[in-house]
């Protein structure tokens, strides 16, 4: 149902920003994938996307922390593809360290990555979406965008943050046929998770199995994390007809988290 559309996903070479990728292209939408990672494998990621699904996917090595490459970013999608149409700020990156250790170095490249590039995709796509009289803008925030885990200052700073930019930015396109939402998934197995496991067993003093029991899973009442896939099939009913009317919403799909 998004033939015609193209979709800028940023971090998408890899875990959720990978699955959208896939449920769009699937659903016809051309699509640009951004994000870091071995060139021969984003070849053949991008290339297999294209095959399977029969759109034009493109890949775009633009560096979220980097304003220019993200304004190029959208220039580019609109020369190449048209729209961009739906844009899905998803990149992000994490640190787990207590406020007294966290690196200055990694506090500003959260902030950039997780936040500020999603302000700076957002100001570089509008004109295209109020041109064209209809958008679809959906960012990836996290449950942490909703309530806080120690340790972790820079990214639920961030988060929060994607909440207050996505109310904004819903007031101001209200009536132009652009939605702008977040999806706050809770727990979802992607390396980005994966990759927080070992710096939680040092900052908690616990085993691997401890980390994905009783801090991970244990926050989400299902006890089961979420999928990329269920995530991306979320996005995807937020950019059909049945969705019109949901904007500045921030969209909880977290087992349970944060109704607790
Ligand atoms: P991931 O590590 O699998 O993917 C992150 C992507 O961002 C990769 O493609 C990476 O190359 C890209 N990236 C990193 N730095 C970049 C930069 N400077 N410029 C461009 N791209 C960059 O992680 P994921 O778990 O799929 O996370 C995707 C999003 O979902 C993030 O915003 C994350 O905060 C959010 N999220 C994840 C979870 C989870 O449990 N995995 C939960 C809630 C929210």
């Amino acid at each position: 149902f998004l033939k015609g559309k193209s979709a800028i996903i940023t971090g998408s070479t890899s875990g959720i920003g990978l699955a959208y990728a896939k449920a769009f292209a699937a659903e016809g939408a051309s699509v640009v994938i951004n994000g870091f990672g071995d060139a021969a494998a984003i070849e053949a990621e991008r290339a297999a996307l294209e095959a399977t699904s029969g759109a034009r996917v493109l890949y775009d090595a633009a560096d979220m922390t980097k304003p220019d490459e993200i304004a190029a970013l959208a220039r580019r999608c609109h020369g190449e593809l048209g729209g961009p149409d739906i844009i899905v700020n998803n990149a992000g990156i994490q640190h787990v360290a207590r406020i007294e250790d966290f690196p200055h170095d990694k506090f500003e490249a959260i902030i950039k990555i997780n936040l500020t590039s999603a302000w700076y995709l957002i100001q570089a796509a509008m004109p295209y979406m109020k041109a064209a009289g209809w958008g679809r803008i959906i960012s990836t925030a996290s449950a942490h965008s909703l309530v806080a885990s120690p340790n972790k200052s820079a990214y639920v700073m961030a988060k929060h943050g994607i909440v207050g930019l996505t109310k904004t930015i819903a007031l101001e396109a209200a009536t132009d046929g652009i939605t702008v939402n977040c999806i706050s998934p809770g727990y979802v197995w992607t390396p980005l998770v994966e990759g927080q496991i070992p710096d939680t067993m040092k900052a908690r003093k616990m085993t691997r199995e401890q980390v994905v029991n009783d801090v991970l899973l244990a926050a989400q009442p299902t006890k089961q994390f979420v999928t990329p896939e269920q995530v991306a099939a979320f996005a995807l009913f937020l950019c059909g007809e049945a969705a019109q009317q949901i904007t500045g919403a921030n969209l909880s799909m977290d087992g349970g988290w944060t109704a607790a």
